[in-house]
């Protein structure tokens, strides 16, 4: 990829000034000027609410096989869904540890406890899989709509997939995902891991058969291996989280079983009562694909905001310059380390980008020492257990009603707020083992003494 000039660097400095504050790694809230209504917004999109439903209905065509090969999904018959829960001592101690009231209620969606992979990437990553599975067995009359498809869990099936291979380029939850799915399907599958990439995950993926190669670079790179692996065998499949329609839409499925979960709440949604959601972003296909199904679903009284790290605030930069999968932080010479994984992304997805401009309400970015004391926080007032990344939507109340006040003034929403209903979607954390969960508390615990010296 060419490599942005300094003078045009200095240029997008002049006319983007809050470049200087990314730049510095300071936190920032931005406001997205190309925000529109949603009927206006929606004719310029690729994707639309037909194609979302036929990824829901391509899931519950599964959910036999889901519920036969994952005993963990029975309960919900095979339906892989996580819990939607309100979180009031938390709302509590934000509100007194920030001196910021944050008006309306607090829930958070925990996607720490999807089954599976215990993350948001359960939902696109999962559902890539199984549609190119479909796809196969039925270009080789395999498989008919009409039938159970538990019939999948059978050495017929599995001797069939395995003439296939799967590739993926990951930093850690997507390869989880794809690689235990796919494992269990019976492909050749194999995760190309970013160095971040946790060493607990590949152990785990590489005992479930999952052939594990190791890069020193980041997940641009990983990606990149992944690619061009794929392009040299015509019996493998990419999975290509830059550019994917179909994980984009794995994930956009989530919104209407939260509307679901929303209406078991008794929580109304409506011109009078906004919904806002804080999305931790990656390279932008989960939180987006979410984003998008939710703007689907309640067009312009969902507010979704993406939160990125201040060490890798990829999409901010992307959106905001316009130039999307042309720039990258290191452009910039923002180093994309940090403890968030999943989150360590220094270039995102065009697609998404371009997707999401008409809908995405705004950005922020938080620090890992933010990340980690919140970590401790939600354990010790709701003893919920996330990972650094997921929390990362946790600080988004607290920030739109401090620093998005023209956001709120704009939208008219000033008045509506204590109507409101804000959702964290809490995007990862039940796979990570005991003793490194322990080492995140203490480190949050020691950060949060250290800040109230
Ligand atoms: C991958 C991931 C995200 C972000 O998803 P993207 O599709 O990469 O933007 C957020 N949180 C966790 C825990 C993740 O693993």
């Amino acid at each position: 990829m060419k490599k942005i000039e300094s003078k045009e660097r200095q240029k997008l400095k002049e006319q983007y000034p809050l470049l200087n504050k990314l730049i510095s790694l300071e936190e920032v809230f931005w406001m997205n000027p190309n925000i529109e209504k949603f009927q206006t917004g929606i004719k310029k999109s690729p994707l639309t609410n037909d194609a979302v439903r036929d990824a829901e209905e391509r899931l519950k065509r599964f959910a036999p096989y889901i519920a036969k090969v994952f005993p963990e999904t029975k309960e919900t018959n095979g339906i892989i869904e996580s819990p939607l829960v309100k979180i009031p001592d938390m709302k509590r101690s934000l509100e007194q540890g920030y001196q910021q009231a944050i008006l309306g209620e607090l829930l958070l969606k925990c996607d720490n406890q999807l089954p599976i992979s215990g993350s948001i990437k359960a939902r696109g990553g999962i559902y890539e899989i199984l549609k190119h599975a479909e796809n196969l067995a039925f270009q080789h009359k395999m498989l008919t709509l009409q039938d159970d498809y538990s019939i999948l869990d059978s050495d017929k099936f599995r001797n069939f997939f395995s003439q296939y291979s799967i590739a993926v380029g990951s930093t850690g939850n997507l390869g989880l995902s794809i690689g235990i799915i796919s494992a269990k399907l019976g492909f050749n599958v194999t995760v190309h891991m970013s160095a971040d990439a946790k060493q607990w995950k590949k152990d785990l993926l590489r005992s479930k058969n999952v052939k594990v190669i190791e890069y020193e670079a980041d997940y641009s790179k990983a990606v990149e291996e992944g690619r061009i692996q794929a392009d040299s065998d015509p019996t493998c499949y990419f999975v290509d989280d830059e550019n994917s329609h179909d994980l984009f839409l794995g994930y956009a499925v989530a919104a209407s079983r939260l509307k679901k979960q929303l209406e078991e709440l008794e929580v109304t949604i409506d011109e009078n009562h906004p919904l806002f959601v804080y999305l931790p972003c990656g390279v932008g296909g989960g939180p987006g694909g979410v984003a998008f199904g939710l703007k689907l679903l309640y067009q312009d009284h969902v507010h979704c905001f993406f939160a990125e790290p201040t060490h890798s605030p990829c999409m901010l930069l992307g959106l905001m310059t316009g130039l999307h999968d042309k720039v990258s932080v290191q452009d910039f010479g923002i180093d994309n380390v940090t403890d968030a994984d999943g989150l360590a992304v220094g270039k995102p997805s065009g697609f998404v980008g371009k997707t999401m401009e008409p809908f995405l309400s705004g950005n922020y970015t938080v620090s890992d020492e933010q990340l980690y004391m919140l970590l401790k926080e939600l354990v010790d007032t709701e003893g919920i257990h996330l990972e650094p990344s997921a929390l990362a939507g946790m600080i988004g109340p607290t920030k739109l009603c401090n620093e998005g006040t023209d956001y709120l003034q704009k939208h008219n929403l000033k008045e509506k707020m204590s109507n409101g209903t804000h959702i964290i979607w809490g995007t990862g954390g039940s796979m990570v083992p005991e003793e490194m969960m322990t080492q995140y508390y203490q480190t949050g615990l020691k950060l949060s003494l250290e800040k109230q010296k």
